[in-house]
C-alpha cells in the first residue's frame, strides 16, 4: 500500500439542473487497499462513483487512475483504463454456465472473439488459456467451484453478486469499485462476503467501496472517506474517522 495512490479525485464537482449533488470530491485510494466509501444518504456518493468511473461527467475537477487523468472519459474507456464497477458493467447470461460466463467476461473486456474463434492465433489461445486459469482461481476465491458448471440462472441471489465481481476481476483491472455489495445479502452472510473480500484483496486487488453498512466497512477497510452534503468531510483508518466528532454529527446531524 505504498507509492503515489491508485486513484485521485481533486475537487470532483458535479450538478443536476441546480441540484449541487458533488461539490467537492477530493480523495485516493491506495495501491492494495480496500477503501471505503461511506456518508448519509444523499451526500453524494453515488454521484461520485458515477463520475470517476465515467458513467457521469463531471463539471470540475480532476479524476487520476494511476497518474493517467481519466476524466470525463466514458464508462468503457475508464473501464479499458483499468477501473471497473462491478454490477453495473456486468451482465450474468443465465443460460451460460458459471465458468462460462467468467470466460465471456474476459472475452468482452479484451474486445476479441477468441471464444469459438475459427482460426485461433497462438496468442489468441495463451490468452483463452490464462483466462481459463484466472477463472478457476476466482471461482476457488469466491467459493463457488462446486457450481463451476451451473447454469449462473441457477445461482441465489448472492451467489450471482459474488459471480458477477468475478466477472468484474477477469480482466485483472487495477481497481474495482463496488456499490453497496452487501445489500440484499442475507445478515448471517455478511462476515463471509467480508472474508472473500478480504482473502482477494491478500491475492492483489484494491477495492474502493460504497456501503451502508458502516460497521462493515469498519471492519473490513483501511481507509475510510466520509462525505457529507456533496463533499469529502475527512478520511483515514477506521479507528480516526470512527471518533471523529464531525463524523457522528454528520449522520446523527447533531
Ligand atoms: P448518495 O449516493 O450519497 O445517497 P447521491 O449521489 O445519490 O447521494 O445524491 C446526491 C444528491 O444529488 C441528492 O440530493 C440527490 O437527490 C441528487 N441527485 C443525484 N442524482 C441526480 C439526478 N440524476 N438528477 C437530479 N438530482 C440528482
Ligand atoms: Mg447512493
Amino acid at each position: 500500500m505504498n507509492g503515489a495512490p491508485l486513484l485521485r479525485l481533486e475537487g470532483v464537482r458535479k450538478s443536476f439542473r441546480g441540484v449541487h449533488a458533488v461539490t467537492d470530491a477530493s480523495f485516493a485510494v491506495a495501491r492494495g487497499s480496500i477503501t471505503g466509501l461511506i456518508g448519509p444518504n444523499g451526500s453524494g456518493k453515488s454521484t461520485t462513483i458515477d463520475c470517476l468511473s465515467g458513467f457521469q461527467r463531471p463539471d470540475a475537477g480532476r479524476v487520476l487512475l494511476d497518474g493517467q487523468d481519466i476524466t470525463g472519459l466514458p464508462a468503457h474507456l475508464v473501464a479499458r483504463a483499468g477501473l471497473r464497477r462491478s454490477f453495473q458493467q456486468v451482465r450474468l447470461f443465465d443460460a451460460l454456465s458459471l465458468r462460462d460466463n467468467l470466460m465471456q467476461a474476459a472475452q468482452a473486456a479484451d474486445g476479441v472473439g477468441w471464444l469459438g474463434a475459427v482460426l485461433r492465433s497462438p496468442a489468441l489461445r495463451r490468452a483463452e488459456l490464462a483466462a481459463a486459469e484466472r477463472a478457476w482461481l476466482l471461482l476457488d476465491q469466491i467459493g463457488l467451484t462446486r457450481l463451476a458448471e451451473s447454469p449462473a440462472g441457477a445461482l441465489s441471489y448472492g451467489q450471482k453478486k459474488l459471480a458477477a465481481l468475478a466477472a468484474a476481476l477477469m480482466p485483472r483491472p487495477r481497481l474495482v469499485v463496488l456499490d453497496e455489495p452487501m445489500a440484499g445479502v442475507n445478515p448471517s452472510r455478511i462476515v463471509e462476503v467480508e472474508a472473500i473480500l478480504r482473502r482477494l484483496n491478500a491475492a492483489g486487488e484494491t477495492f474502493l467501496i460504497v456501503e451502508h453498512n458502516v460497521d462493515c466497512i469498519m471492519r473490513l477497510c483501511h481507509e475510510v472517506v466520509v462525505f457529507e452534503q456533496g463533499r469529502t468531510l475527512t478520511s483515514g483508518p477506521p479507528a480516526m474517522v470512527r471518533d471523529d466528532p464531525r463524523v457522528l454529527e454528520a449522520y446523527l446531524g447533531v
